[in-house]
């Protein structure tokens, strides 16, 4: 059975396989974790989000998630997911949000990677509750590492930025590994 792990930082300070990026449809860049992870990691990681896009007609699909390298991050890929932006929960945000951890787990398990990282996807311009949202990902995470389709993944680190989503997330992950590094 993989480990999870929960830890409060920078999920660009992350030496892992692969780093997630709480992104958004267009694959531009912005603010928040996804301009922190395009500042740190150079002008190579946007050029390559501009290659999948032809491909992709312009846009990627809320939920889904596509892998391009990690240019001078710590991380070897990042693998960008469209979190939803919360409507009030009546529009799919729920399923959209636990797609884009499916998605990225079983994207991370065909490149035969062994660690990934997630930041706390939607949770911050786009508005998901927060302990719903840790719900989620705990939850969908859980369950799919007994799953055939992610069985590479041997460790997944939940990093948390903000005190309040470490604290969600610890209440949830009692007697599972904390770091707090
Ligand atoms: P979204 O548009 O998906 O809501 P945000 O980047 O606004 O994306 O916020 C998502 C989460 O990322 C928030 O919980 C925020 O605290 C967190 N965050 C911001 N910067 C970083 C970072 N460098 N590393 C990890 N998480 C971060």
């Amino acid at each position: 059975m993989a480990r999870l792990v929960l830890i409060q930082g920078d999920i660009t300070k992350q030496k892992v396989d692969a780093i997630v990026n709480a992104a958004n449809t267009s694959l531009q860049g912005g603010g928040g974790v996804d301009g922190a992870i395009h500042d740190a990691g150079g002008p190579s990681i946007l050029e390559a989000c501009k290659e999948i896009l032809k491909d992709k007609g312009g846009k990627i699909k809320t939920g889904e998630a596509v892998i391009t390298t990690a240019g001078k991050l710590p991380a070897k890929f990042v693998i960008h997911t469209a979190g939803p932006v919360w409507k009030g929960g009546g529009k799919g945000e729920s399923k959209h949000l636990a797609d884009c951890y499916r998605n990225s787990m079983f994207l991370a398990h065909e490149r035969v990677l062994k660690t990934i990282a997630f930041p706390n996807i939607s949770t911050g311009v786009y508005g998901f509750p927060k302990a719903q949202a840790a719900e989620i990902a705990i939850g969908i995470v859980r369950s799919l590492l007994e799953e055939e389709e992610a069985y590479n993944i041997e460790e997944v680190r939940f990093v948390c930025f903000d005190e309040e989503n470490f604290k969600l997330y610890r209440q949830r992950m009692k007697g599972e590994m904390v770091d707090c590094g």
